[in-house]
């Protein structure tokens, strides 16, 4: 191992579990707003152990390599890199998932888009659900799950991203999505009922890109051009057309664009607009239908 400056040298000498979350809590004290939970989380990714093993372990004696690991995972988090790409695992909708840096990291905020698209779809219909964009295949599984009479068609154009996605349907065993990849609704070949996505939204020039995880997550999941709209004028313009009549689009989008896509979707001809404010109180998500 290199040799590297206080306080990493002094943790080349940590042994056990307890010592190990001390030394990495003071290590990161400075760089990270959720030092004691990002602690947590890399030990138990370390070791394999539960959040209450790591205090009825706290003697457990770390391998060398745990705690090279541990040394170089602490390294990267005092840099800024998002503890979901360190671990490659982020939950939602109480799926464990694998992310990787191709891919957005899951937002609690987008479980409303989840919600909102489930109270829509009545429970017992075999209905077809597109998601577009649809990154680790967060929202596509989500419903997948909740739906499993539905058929899901998960999109995404990036390759790499749908890899992922169809990684995370086999390991929770959800047979009833199928992965298209394209450019947003290009890959769709029949009409479907629904239509979710969580497009890209943020302003090119937004000035939260320059702090948090958004730093290290991929430009194409998140700019959504000069004013945020480019990815949801082009769905919004075009579901209808692959919509069957009373199909159903939902869409997340940025909390002061609410208004913008409101407009937007009464503009391209449809009906029954409304839309829904996430826990913080902000516009984030739009539902319309198509006649
Ligand atoms: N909600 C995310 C954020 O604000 C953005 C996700 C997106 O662009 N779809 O960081």
């Amino acid at each position: 191992m290199t040799a590297m400056p206080t306080p990493y040298a002094h943790a080349a000498s940590v042994a056990t579990v307890g010592m190990a979350l001390r030394w990495a809590v003071t290590a990161l004290r400075k760089t990270s707003p959720s030092g004691q939970l990002d602690v947590e989380t890399l030990v138990m990714h370390i070791t394999g152990f539960s959040r209450a093993e790591l205090v009825t372990r706290d003697a457990h004696v770390l391998s060398v390599t745990q705690v090279a690991d541990l040394l170089r995972l602490v390294e990267r988090r005092a840099t800024g890199e998002p503890i979901a790409y360190l671990t490659h695992k982020r939950e939602f909708w109480s799926l464990e998932l694998m992310v990787s840096p191709s891919t957005l990291i899951p937002r609690p905020e987008t479980e409303l888009l989840v919600e909102q698209a489930l109270a829509s779809i009545p429970t017992n219909v075999a209905w077809t659900i597109a998601d577009l964009g649809t990154g680790c295949g967060a929202v596509a599984l989500a419903l997948a799950k909740e739906r499993p009479r539905c058929h899901v068609v998960a999109i995404d154009n990036a390759p790499a991203t749908l890899d992922i996605a169809r990684k995370n349907a086999w390991r929770h065993k959800l047979t009833n999505v199928e992965f298209l990849q394209g450019s947003w609704l290009e890959p769709i070949d029949a009409r479907v009922n629904i239509i979710v996505s969580n497009p890209p939204y943020i302003k090119d020039d937004d000035p939260h890109l320059t702090w948090g995880d958004v730093r290290f997550e991929p430009d194409y999941a998140l700019l959504g051009g000069v004013d945020g709209l480019d990815a949801i004028r082009h769905i919004v313009a075009h579901a209808k057309h692959y919509l069957y009549p009373d199909g159903i689009l939902l869409l997340e989008h940025g909390y002061d664009q609410g208004i913008a896509v409101h407009s937007l979707m009464q503009r391209h001809g449809y009906v029954n607009v409304a839309r829904h404010q996430d826990i913080a109180h902000c516009d984030r998500v739009s539902i319309c239908q198509i006649r």
